[in-house]
């Protein structure tokens, strides 16, 4: 069911099985395989996370590779609703462990909030991330183009940067790097840092054995149109070349909530898990980009198939099996 601030007092008492934080592509998986073993799962969403900026997906199995990530998404919350799942638009705040279930605190509603508290069994952590983008005085300018023509991610876009002329886009130094990877798809690079950071004389000193011409002045705009860049215009007004680019200055971990748990393994910002999506917590799993592994849609929605798996197994394991009752008393009744 889809829930709202009009009608969530329905399921204030409900102990779900698992709340699932994040309705991206790890967090639907898993919740479309809760409800078709029968499990009452929770999904709480905030919206505009990464899997919607994802404005095509071409490296995913057997769908048309211009489909847009909104449309994984809608399609995705309906068959979860339809099997069975909850669907609340909210965010997230806070966690509790509780010793026996979860107490999840979400904001409802961006004015007038409410602040409901659901509980749970399980948690499923599928909050993902979201990439750090350069700031600009016009910001509508970037968004124009990332996702489009200017990528974040090198394992989905690489190969549509092939021997294009490219920018990268770094905030540190050591996001530099990703030069001397992306040069598999296209060895013509220009560097830029967005005046974020020092370059030291040894980076630019292999930038230059590369070949690979690097600009320290921060960014103006992009240039192009309809999402085609055709290059890039600097604030000491040089403009660079480029038909594409990829931003690697970071990403912001959706992860402040879990933070009062005790005793969660992290490795940086990362949840790390079992082969299942345990985390060293045993009710608590995390799927797709929150935890250790590759960042793709199709490591999120498997994981969420393992996780889902994983709290069936635990939930049925635990509970007394269904016998034919009438059956049994058919039999005992001839004996
Ligand atoms: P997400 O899909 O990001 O889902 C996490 C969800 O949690 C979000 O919807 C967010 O709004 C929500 N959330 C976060 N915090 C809270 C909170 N506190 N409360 C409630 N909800 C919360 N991958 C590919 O495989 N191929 C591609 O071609 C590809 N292209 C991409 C292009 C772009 C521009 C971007 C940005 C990403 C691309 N990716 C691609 C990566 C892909 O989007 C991610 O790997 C994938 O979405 C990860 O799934 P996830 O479920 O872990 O996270
Ligand atoms: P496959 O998809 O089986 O691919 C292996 C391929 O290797 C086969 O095409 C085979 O012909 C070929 N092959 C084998 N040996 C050789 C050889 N020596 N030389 C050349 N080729 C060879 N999964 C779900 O997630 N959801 C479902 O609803 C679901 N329903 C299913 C319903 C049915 C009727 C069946 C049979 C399976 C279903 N599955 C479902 C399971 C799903 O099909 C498998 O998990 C999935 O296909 C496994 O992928 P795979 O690549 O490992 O193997």
């Amino acid at each position: 069911m889809k829930l709202s601030s009009k009608n969530l007092d329905q399921r204030l008492d409900t102990l779900y099985d698992a709340i699932i934080v994040g309705g991206g592509m790890g967090g639907l998986s898993a919740a479309i395989y809760l409800a078709r073993y029968g499990l009452k799962c929770l999904v709480i969403e905030k919206g505009r996370g990464r899997s919607l900026w994802m404005q095509d997906l071409r490296n995913y199995l057997g769908i048309d590779p211009n489909t847009p990530g909104r449309d994984i998404l809608n399609h995705g919350v309906k068959q979860a609703i339809q099997w069975g799942a909850d669907y609340l638009p909210g965010f997230v705040e806070d966690v509790v462990d509780e010793g026996d279930h979860f107490a999840v605190r979400v904001k409802v509603g961006k004015q007038n909030s409410i602040y409901p508290v659901f509980h749970s069994k399980y948690l499923i952590a599928a909050s993902g991330i979201i990439d750090i983008l350069p700031q600009i005085e016009n910001m509508q300018n970037i968004y124009d183009y990332a996702g489009y023509t200017l990528h974040v991610c090198m394992i989905c876009d690489g190969f549509d940067m092939w021997d294009q002329k490219a920018v990268l886009i770094a905030g540190t130094e050591s996001q530099i790097n990703a030069a001397f990877v992306l040069n598999w798809f296209t060895p013509y690079i220009s560097v830029l840092t967005h005046g974020l950071c020092t370059v030291g004389d040894e980076m630019k000193q292999k930038l230059a054995d590369h070949g690979y011409p690097l600009y320290e002045a921060p960014i103006a705009r992009i240039l192009g149109e309809n999402h085609h860049m055709s290059g890039i215009e600097l604030t000491d007004g040089t403009i660079v070349e480029a038909t594409t680019g990829l931003i690697n200055m970071g990403s912001i971990y959706h992860n402040r909530y879990l933070k009062g748990i005790a005793g969660l393994e992290w490795d940086g910002e990362n949840l790390i898990t079992n082969n299942m999506m345990q985390t060293s917590h045993p009710r608590l799993f995390a799927l797709g980009d929150l935890k250790q592994g590759i960042n793709q849609v199709s490591i999120a929605v498997a994981d969420g198939t393992l996780a889902a798996t994983q709290i069936w197994r635990n939930i049925r394991r635990a509970s007394t099996p269904r016998k034919w009752e009438e059956n049994i008393a058919r039999v005992t009744a001839a004996k």
